[in-house]
């Protein structure tokens, strides 16, 4: 057997269709859709609008509602100081949660640097906010409400619709960071009410350095964002530069493709593939603690603390067989752990014992069951070890 990649929050690969499709806009079609004046800019015009309307579907969106970014880390800086900005003088206070991704914490706190107020909604251990906390954070000058949909790293599915429906009722503009949620799950700019949405492609087998921001139209008050990007006016002024021709045509082949495997039913093979792994590292290691809330999470997703253990030596010696990613490393603040697990208020042994598991759409049964082999062989021996050194 191959290696096994099981770090599918992290990255996905690029699924060859989605690659054959990006190929022309490379050489052939290589045009800067902005032109005017000949065929090469007009396919190239062409392509990319194809594209705006396969992503807008995947959501429920209209394809002018889609501005095309260098990621999602863009988006999310686009959509959290764009409207904050934009809407300064209307207040200055935002609510977020302590769950998010650094691409919106770290907004954030330029924001603050800048005199706003942020209210970081915390959570319980089951790694979900509560909407009567989201309700009480809100103020009257209450601007934006940024929620993530999907944890990237315990998975957990937080309750964007009931905030959306908050935000409306309230008047605050709500975005949510819906990177690990699309394409993994049915996601409707409509059923969540939201203003804002974050979109990455490499999470979902399109290529890296591409990404959307959803904006909403025919919000009332309208919309406004203060661009970020400034230069040639692209994408309506939100994103000056020429576009990414073929990262935008492979998002959108890989939108396609994520509307078709969600209807085969993707979702549910890999949720049996993730409670098969659960079910097998139990059966084969002592002492495994889930991280959030099991039933309300990804499909492919699994975060576990296992006891005694030091996860980053060990997903070390595995590394070059198995991808997979501690909570001890995924840290925004660097040396401290996962900030999501600390927020979770579990202890250091928890923390730095901690594995995610992220299934995706080319993994098989034979490779869940490999890994689990492998992962209890690499526990026993580090229990092993320890014992050892302390007789
Ligand atoms: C990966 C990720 C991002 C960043 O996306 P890029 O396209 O890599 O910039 C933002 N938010 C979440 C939840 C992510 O998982």
């Amino acid at each position: 057997m191959g290696r096994i990649y099981l770090d599918h929050h992290a990255t996905t690969p690029v699924d060859p269709a989605v690659v054959a499709a990006m190929l022309p806009y490379f050489t052939e079609r290589f045009g800067n859709p902005s032109g005017k004046s000949h065929s090469f800019a007009a396919e190239a015009h062409q392509a990319v609008e194809e594209a705006r309307a396969r992503v807008a579907g995947l959501v429920g969106a209209r394809p002018d509602e889609i501005v095309f970014t260098s990621g999602a880390t863009e988006a999310d800086t686009l959509a959290v100081r764009g409207a904050v900005r934009a809407l300064a003088p209307t207040g200055k206070h935002v609510v977020t949660s302590v769950l998010e991704h650094a691409a919106v914490l770290e907004p954030c706190r330029t924001l603050e640097r800048e005199g706003f107020a942020v209210t970081r909604v915390r959570v319980g251990s089951d790694g979900i906010v509560d909407l009567d906390d989201v309700r009480r954070a809100l103020r009257p000058d209450t601007v934006l409400v940024s929620l993530m949909a999907a944890n990237n790293e315990i998975g957990t599915l937080q309750p964007v619709a009931g905030v959306g429906a908050l935000c409306r009722e309230h008047g605050a503009v709500f975005h949510t960071d819906a990177v690990q949620a699309v394409g993994r799950m049915a996601v409707s700019v409509e059923d969540w009410r939201v203003d804002l949405m974050s979109l990455s492609a490499h999470k979902m087998y399109g290529p890296k350095g591409v990404g959307a921001l959803f904006v909403r139209k025919g919000r009332r008050p309208s919309l406004r964002l203060q661009p970020q990007m400034e230069g040639g006016g692209q994408e309506r002024g939100l994103r000056s530069g020429t576009l990414n021709v073929p990262g935008i045509v492979g998002f959108g082949a890989a939108a396609r493709l994520a509307s078709e495997a969600l209807a085969k039913g993707e979702a549910g093979r890999i949720g049996s593939l993730r409670d098969r792994l659960l079910a097998a590292l139990r059966s084969s290691i002592d002492g495994i603690d889930v991280n959030g809330r099991l039933d309300a999470r990804l499909p492919g997703n699994l975060n576990v603390s296992i006891e005694g253990i030091e996860a980053e030596t060990l997903l070390l010696s595995l590394g070059d067989v198995v991808a997979l990613s501690s909570g001890a490393a995924c840290s925004e603040a660097g040396g401290k752990g996962s900030h999501v697990l600390r927020a979770l208020d579990l202890d250091d042994a928890r923390v730095y014992s901690s594995i995610r598991f992220g299934i995706g759409r080319y993994n098989i049964e034979g490779e869940i069951d490999e890994t689990a082999r492998l992962l209890a062989h690499a526990v026993a021996e580090s229990r092993a070890r320890t014992a050892s050194s302390r007789a």
